[in-house]
C-alpha cells in the first residue's frame, strides 16, 4: 500500500528558525570583525615598529622580515574583502533599474585611474541598460582596473571601452593593450581564486572575475572575452538594453528582481 508522505513543514514560518540571512549576516560580520580586525593591527604594529625603530634598534634583515609581515597582513585583509564582497552579492536588495552608462562610467574610470600613467578612450554614447547600480559598478570597477594591471613591465596601459547593439541587448567592451591570455584558460579565470600569475608579478586576490561573473548573472546577462597571449584581451558584458524597449512594453514589463 502507497503511503502517504506526511506533511512534516508548517506553512508558517517559526519566527526562531535560523533563517539562511542569518547564518549569512553571522559570516560577514565573523569575516569582517574577526578575521580582519586582528589583522589591522598586525598590519597597524608593522608599520609604526617600521617607523619608530628603523634604523635605530632594527638592522635591515628585522627591516625586512616586518615589512613581510606587513605586506602580507595588507594582502589577506585584501582578500577578505573581495571575498566579502563575493559571497555578498545579490543580498544587498534592491532593484534593477535603468542606467545611463555615459557618467556612471565616466566615474568608474576616475577611480580607477587614481594617479596611474595611463590613457582611458570612453566612446560615448555608450547607452542606458538595465541593471543594478551596485553590482555594476563592481563589474566594471574589476574590468577596468585588470586592464590597467595586466599590462607588459613598459607599457602605458590604453583601455578602451565602447558598446554596441546585440539584438534587444547592449553589449559593452572593455579593451586593452596588455598581456592578453591564452584560449585555454578563458573559462578558468572566471573561477573564484584562479590566477594566472604569480603575486610577486601581478597581485590580486584571485575573485574580481568570478565577481564580474556572477554579478552579471544576477543581473540576467553573459560575459565573455576575446584574447590571445601577447594580443591584449577584450573582455565584454551583455545586459538587457533600455532603450531597445518600447515604452508600451517597458510598462507592461515587471522589473526583474535581483536574485539572491
Ligand atoms: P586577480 O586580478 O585578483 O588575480 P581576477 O579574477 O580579476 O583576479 O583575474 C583572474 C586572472 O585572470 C588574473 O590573475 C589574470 O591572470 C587574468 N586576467 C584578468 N584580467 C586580465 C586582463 N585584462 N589581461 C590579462 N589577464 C587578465
Amino acid at each position: 500500500m502507497e503511503r502517504e508522505e506526511p506533511n512534516m513543514l508548517p506553512n508558517h514560518k517559526d519566527p526562531n528558525a535560523i533563517s539562511p540571512q542569518k547564518d549569512f549576516d553571522a559570516f560577514s560580520s565573523s569575516i569582517s570583525h574577526d578575521l580582519r580586525m586582528p589583522l589591522r593591527v598586525i598590519q597597524g604594529y608593522a608599520q609604526m615598529t617600521l617607523e619608530d625603530y628603523s634604523g635605530r634598534n632594527l638592522d635591515d634583515r628585522g627591516q625586512a622580515f616586518l615589512k613581510r609581515i606587513r605586506d602580507c597582513a595588507i594582502r589577506l585583509d585584501k582578500l577578505l574583502e573581495d571575498l566579502l564582497a563575493y559571497t555578498r552579492l545579490g543580498s544587498e536588495g534592491g532593484r534593477m533599474e535603468p542606467i545611463a552608462l555615459d557618467e556612471f562610467i565616466d566615474d568608474i574610470c576616475q577611480d580607477c585611474m587614481g594617479t596611474r600613467f595611463a590613457r582611458i578612450e570612453v566612446h560615448h554614447p555608450l547607452g542606458r541598460v538595465w541593471g543594478h547600480r551596485a553590482l555594476l559598478f563592481q563589474v566594471f570597477s574589476n574590468l577596468i582596473n585588470n586592464a590597467l594591471k595586466y599590462v607588459a613591465p613598459g607599457v602605458t596601459p590604453h583601455v578602451v571601452i565602447r558598446s554596441e547593439t546585440h539584438g534587444s541587448a547592449l553589449r559593452i567592451w572593455v579593451e586593452d593593450n596588455g598581456i592578453g591570455i591564452k584560449p585555454q584558460n578563458h573559462q578558468r579565470i572566471f573561477e573564484i581564486f584562479e590566477r594566472l600569475h604569480h603575486e610577486s608579478k601581478y597581485p590580486g586576490s584571485g575573485l574580481g572575475l568570478a565577481i564580474v561573473r556572477k554579478a552579471v548573472e544576477s543581473m540576467k546577462g553573459e560575459v565573455g572575452l576575446v584574447s590571445d597571449e601577447g594580443k591584449g584581451s577584450r573582455f565584454w558584458i551583455e545586459l538587457l538594453q533600455h532603450d531597445s524597449l518600447s515604452s508600451s512594453v517597458r510598462k507592461s514589463i515587471a522589473v526583474p528582481q535581483l536574485i539572491s
